[in-house]
Order: C-alpha cells, then structure tokens, then sequence
C-alpha cells in the first residue's frame, strides 16, 4: 500500500496543490495542506507542488517475472456457446506460445459444461481450464472476477488475451486491477519481442492518427482485450491431445450484488454486418446520398450487407450501425468492396482482415489500393452500373 504525506516544514500554504487534486481531497489548515482520506495516490499533487511538500511513496513490490508462465486464452461463451472471437484469441494465442516455447490454455467458465470439453479438444491448444458452477452459467460480474483472479494467482500465467466485446471489456479491466497489472484494451495486433520475452500490444492511438506498441515490462500476467474479427481464427485439427483440467469454485449466491432479472433481445432487421460474407460499402465518393442505392442494389445482387465510411455515416447519409472501422465495426468478410472510400488509416483497421478486397476509386493514389486485392480506377458511377447489369445477365447473378 502506497502512503502520502505532507511535510509541514517545507509546506508554504501556496494552495497550487488543491485544484490539482481530481477527487478535492486537499484543503488548507492552519496554512498547511492536509489530504483527506480516499487518496488514490494518483500522484498529480505531488507533480503540482512548488515545494517538494508532498511525499509519495509507493510500495515497492518487485515480481518475479519468470514465475508466470504460458499464454492463456478466455473462452468467451454466452447461453453455453463458445464465442467466434475466442477462436480468434486461439490462433493468436499458439502463435505467441510458439515464438515463447510455452503451453496454451484456454479458460472455460460455465455450467454443465462437458460437451464443450469435445468442441474444444478439437484444437491445437495444450491445457483446457473448465471451472463450472450454476452460478458461472451466465456472464456476472463479481463471480467471474473472482474465480478468474484465484485461477490466475494459482496457475501464473504470463500472457492472458480477451475478446474486446461488452464482457472483455467488463471483465479485463477488473481482472487487471486487481492483481495489479497493465491492460491494453483493444488491440489490433500482437507480437512477441523475443529478447525480454514481452507481448508487443499494438493498438491505434491519439484518435488513430498512430499505431502505439505497448508492453508491460514489469508486471505479469500481461493482458490484452483484442478487437473481434482483426485475426483469422484458429481452424479445428481433431488431433489434440490436451489436458484438461476441471475445477468447480466456491460460490453462495449471496454473495452476488447484481442480480439478472430478464433479458431483452433487440429486434432488428439489419443484416449484421459483423457476420456478413460479403460486404459493399460506400464512401463520400458517392457524391450524394441518393447514390447510396447503388451500393444497396450492388448488395442485393450479390447477398451482401451493406457498409460505410465514417465520412457518409457523420454526414448523415446513412445510420451509424453501418459504419466500418475504428470507431465503427471490425468486419472480416470474404468480399469486401469500397467504393468511393479512399481508405484512411481508421477504415482500413475495420476492413484490412477481410479475404479479398475490391476498392473502387477514380484517384489512383487512394491510400485503399495499398491494401485492396483488386483496385478499379474509375468513376463509380459508370463502373457500378456497368457492373451490375454484367451480374444480373448471369445465370444466378450471385455466382
Ligand atoms: P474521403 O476520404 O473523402 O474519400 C472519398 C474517396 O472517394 C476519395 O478517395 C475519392 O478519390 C473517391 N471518389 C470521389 N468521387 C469518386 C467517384 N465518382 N468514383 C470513384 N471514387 C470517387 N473513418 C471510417 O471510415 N471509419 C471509422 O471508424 C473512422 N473512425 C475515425 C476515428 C477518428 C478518431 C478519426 C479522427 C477519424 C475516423 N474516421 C473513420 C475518418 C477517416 O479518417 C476518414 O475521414 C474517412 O474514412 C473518410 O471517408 P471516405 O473515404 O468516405 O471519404
Ligand atoms: Fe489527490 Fe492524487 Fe494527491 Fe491523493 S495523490 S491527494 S488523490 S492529487
Ligand atoms: Fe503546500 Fe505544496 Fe500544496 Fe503549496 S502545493 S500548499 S507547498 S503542499
């Protein structure tokens, strides 16, 4: 536990610090400062001070680095079914385990479990962590917390990935906090420096202007939560011969805070873009919005989803669950095609994994020919048309 304090000789009562305090904990008494209990021993107070008044010292804990060991990959899984996304984090995971020379495990939290035991036994992974209880049934808060930290300060793994959706992110960060390490949420891609045996996170930075390389040289476990759909996932082998390892926590229901009343399953008749094999999207190259029934018609031919570049989505051409990219939907389709996207940094993050891309553009140094399989230099105005009436002379029009 970190401690601060005040020196009073050396505090002059000059107040710079109190407005530096983000919870108002410092006040002046008798023209000295006093900090209130709840620090959080943010430090920004002692940064502020003239004086040198203020001392922080924070415990100094070092970890052996070399008592964690292996790549662990949680199972995300919802009404008993595995999720896409940890296939995903599978084949990400036995790459980094293979530039380590460590094992690979994936960590199931459940109920009544046993026939995932099968489904993932088909894959390459080295150990199978199964904990199951009723109460592990459905994603809660508090008690995947807790048994996920007691499994990690037992076994030390080195690396543990997560999927970046609505329960990685919920469950990462706690995970984080409470054993006292980093975190890099929403990671792009992942590497190995094999010299200090660190994760090289990579994730977009300052708005996505820059692609920032994080590692946790000091702590372990190393965490990183991973966008859905930027890696390929890791295909079935049936030749595994993991060890699997079943544990069953202790669990009241008492101890739950939040308790899940029903759920609501929104009803929507919009194609998921996430899930789409093929996708046509538009840009501002469009020129106008009316224009967007091209790429709509484009799409019906050929049984794909329709998607968008944040420029026309801002614009209001067209709703935002369309939108692809950084701050929009990763997509990983078989066919992707831009048209009229000229491909900035922030759209190709959530489009650069799709099989074959096709970009359509009448500038030839539009940055999306860089990654596109095969570019078309051209109006699309005349190309689209022209390309339509080709599909619809076709014997299925979707072959
Ligand atoms: P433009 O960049 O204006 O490109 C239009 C293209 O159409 C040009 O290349 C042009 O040559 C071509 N064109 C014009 N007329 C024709 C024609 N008749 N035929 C063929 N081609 C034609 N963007 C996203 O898409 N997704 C995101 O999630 C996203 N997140 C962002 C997050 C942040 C923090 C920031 C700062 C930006 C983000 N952006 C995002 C915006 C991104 O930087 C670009 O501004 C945006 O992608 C540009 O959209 P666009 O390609 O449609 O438009
Ligand atoms: Fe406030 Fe942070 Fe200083 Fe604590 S360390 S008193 S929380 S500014
Ligand atoms: Fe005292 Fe330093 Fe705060 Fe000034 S900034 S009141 S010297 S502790």
């Amino acid at each position: 536990m970190a401690t601060i304090k005040i020196i009073s000789d050396s505090c002059t009562g000059c107040e710079k610090c109190i407005p530096a305090c983000p919870f108002s904990l410092i006040k002046l008494e008798e023209g000295k400062a006093h900090i209130m209990p709840g620090c959080t021993f943010c430090g920004a107070c002692v940064e502020e001070c003239p004086f040198d008044a203020i001392l922080l010292e924070e415990e100094q804990k070092e970890v052996e680095l070399s008592a964690f060991r292996g790549v662990w990959v949680f199972a995300e899984q919802r009404e008993g079914e595995i999720m896409p996304a940890t296939f995903e984090l599978l084949a990400a995971g036995r790459k980094l385990a293979d530039a380590l020379v460590e094992s690979l495990s994936v960590i199931f939290l459940g109920d009544a479990i046993d026939e995932k035991v099968d489904e993932l036994k088909k894959y390459p992974v080295d150990r199978i962590f199964f904990v199951s209880h009723p109460l592990l049934a459905e994603y809660r808060t508090s008690f995947y917390t807790r048994v996920f930290v007691d499994l990690i300060r037992e076994f030390k793994p080195d690396i543990i990935l997560l999927a970046a959706t609505s329960m990685g992110r919920d469950l990462a960060p706690r995970v984080a906090a409470r054993l006292k390490t980093g975190l890099t949420a929403d990671c792009t891609s992942l590497d190995i420096d094999k010299e200090k045996r660190c994760l090289v996170q990579t994730r977009p930075a300052f708005g996505g202007n820059i692609m920032a390389s994080i590692v946790t040289p000091y702590h372990r476990p190393q965490m990183a939560t991973v966008r859905p759909k930027v890696m390929r996932p890791m295909q079935p082998t049936s030749l595994s011969s993991a060890e699997v390892i079943k544990l069953q926590p202790d669990l009241r229901s008492e101890d739950e805070l939040v308790k899940i009343v029903g759920k609501i399953k929104e009803e929507t008749n919009v194609v998921d873009l996430q899930e789409a094999e093929i996708i046509i999207s538009g840009g501002r190259g469009l020129g106008r919005p009316e224009n967007f029934s091209l790429i709509r018609e484009l799409a019906d031919l050929l049984g794909g989803a329709v998607g968008a570049s944040r420029a026309v989505v801002d614009a209001g051409w067209i709703p935002s669950y369309h939108q692809v990219g950084q701050t929009g939907k990763t997509v990983q389709p078989k066919l992707y095609i831009a048209c009229g996207i000229s491909g900035a940094i922030q759209h190709q993050v959530g489009m650069r994994s799709s099989d074959v891309i096709v970009a359509i553009n009448k500038d030839p140094e539009a940055p999306i020919f860089n990654i596109a399989t095969y570019g078309i230099v051209e109006d699309l105005n005349r190309f689209l048309p022209v390309l339509m009436e080709k599909l619809k002379n076709t014997s299925s029009g979707r072959s």
